[in-house]
């Protein structure tokens, strides 16, 4: 890890430089993949699958029995877990649903809207070596809140080209029963294409590897909507002298074990924090079974030493951290000054790794400087929101002739002349019916 003691703003600017890709060499596989796909459906998923996982599945969906048999490979107390992180994670998205009350902007004039869940949507899960369970419930119960008539899951074959138990356990309990034995850019090509077995979807969600997000990417520019930019995993600690070498230790190993690519920082006030973060990071990281991976994401990770906690928020907001721990003495006023970051965890007590799994909170979270712009999953993210307006003939008559003027000064006649015949309209009744009296 870079050490950096009140450095300049050109070195923080350097040290807070985010790993590249450098993945342009891609593109023709992943391209290759998707046209494959697109004309050949399955045929084309199956030999993607033997090419890249070493298994083509007779058939690419899961059965109901095989989903629920999963159930008794996982360990008793894992399905306790799992069932409290559903809890949680669907009592914090729960309250996301919120209706919004009709808005009279105008007499005679009345709007609202109304949120609408995307029909069908696509949630991929990386599998393999690491299951990630965690962001199947993560998507899955968003989607089902929200009220997605079609969730389909794609996850590659791990082991004797089957899915996963834990990935199944967890579908059954999101409630999604509609899994495919796919997994890479063929599983987003399917996706967004759809083939024989797999039905195309509206929008596409989840994490992978580089091959899965340039796929996700190029499939946007025809169409599908995806969640959001993905990238490399982030973490930055915010350390003052109160805070607790050790945890925070444990919090920067824990994130740079995502990856190779993944990194975090530590800005702190405290020369003596600064110094005891860095030997219990040395103490730790020989304990850890991905020690070799937390190694390499360290060398793109700095501890800085910087003149205040007000400075440090300063650098942060300018980071846009993915993940963001306060592990001052007052988090919630440094809380208070946060204006870009993912998600951000509060005191001693509050791990990153508590947020990963069990929080409540969703953990697709936007990375690469993109939480400047772009906020974390919720059940927004599986919704659009249609607008509704009413416009009475009183209504017309007290916005109409602004909206004539307003179209016209746009040379839109057309529009200016769909107000006009209706006020025409209505003054020739008035006349009629004053004619009458
Ligand atoms: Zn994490």
């Amino acid at each position: 890890m870079k050490r950096l003691i009140y450095p300049g703003q050109e070195k923080i600017s350097a040290a807070l430089g985010r790993p590249s890709a450098g993945n342009e060499d891609i593109d023709g596989t992943v391209r290759e993949v998707l046209d494959r796909v697109r004309a050949q459906g399955d045929v084309a998923l199956r030999e993607f699958s033997q090419k890249f996982d070493g298994y083509a599945p007779a058939s690419l969906k899961v059965d109901e029995v095989t989903i629920q048999e999963a159930e008794n490979d996982v360990p008793p107390e894992l399905r306790e877990a799992m069932r409290r992180a559903y809890a949680n994670i669907s009592s914090f998205h729960s309250a996301q649903l919120q209706r919004s009350a009709p808005v009279i902007t105008a007499d005679g004039v009345k709007c609202w809207s109304r949120d609408v869940p995307v029909e069908k949507v696509g949630l991929y899960i990386p599998g393999g070596t690491a299951p990630l369970f965690s962001t199947l419930l993560m998507l899955a119960i968003p989607a089902r809140l929200a009220g997605c008539r079609d969730i389909i899951i794609c996850t590659p074959p791990g082991r004797e080209g089957r899915v996963n138990p834990l990935i199944l356990y967890a579908a059954s309990l999101a409630g999604v029963t509609d899994i495919f034995t796919v997994g890479g850019a063929q599983a987003i090509a399917a996706m967004a294409y759809g083939t024989e077995s797999i039905p195309a979807v509206y929008k596409i969600f989840g994490p992978g590897n580089s091959f899965v997000t340039r796929a996700k990417e190029l499939v946007q520019l025809e169409g599908t909507a995806i969640d959001m930019p993905a990238g490399p995993s982030e973490l930055l600690v915010i350390a003052d002298e109160s805070a607790n070498a050790p945890f925070v230790a444990a919090d920067l190993l824990s994130q740079a074990e995502h990856g190779t690519d993944s990194q975090v920082i530590m800005l702190t006030d405290s020369k003596i924090m600064m110094d005891r973060v860095e030997a219990e990071i040395e103490k730790q990281a020989a304990l850890l079974e991905r020690n070799s991976i937390a190694m390499q994401s360290l060398e793109n990770s700095s501890l800085i030493l910087l003149e205040t906690i007000d400075e440090c928020l300063e650098v942060s907001n300018r980071y846009a951290p993915e993940h963001l721990i306060l592990a001052t003495a007052d988090a919630h006023r440094h809380a208070a000054a946060v204006i870009n970051a993912g998600s951000v965890f509060l005191g001693p007590y509050s791990s990153e790794s508590t947020g990963d799994y069990m929080t409540g909170p969703n953990h697709t979270l936007p990375t690469g400087g993109y939480a400047r712009s772009y906020s974390g999953l919720s059940t927004g993210s599986f919704m659009k929101r249609i607008f509704f307006q009413e416009v009475t003939a009183e209504g017309i008559m007290k916005i109409g002739p602004a909206t004539e003027l307003m179209a016209g000064a746009e040379m839109l006649g057309g529009h200016r002349n769909a107000v006009s015949v209706r006020l025409k309209y209505l003054e020739d009744e008035q006349n009629r019916s004053t004619g009458k009296a």
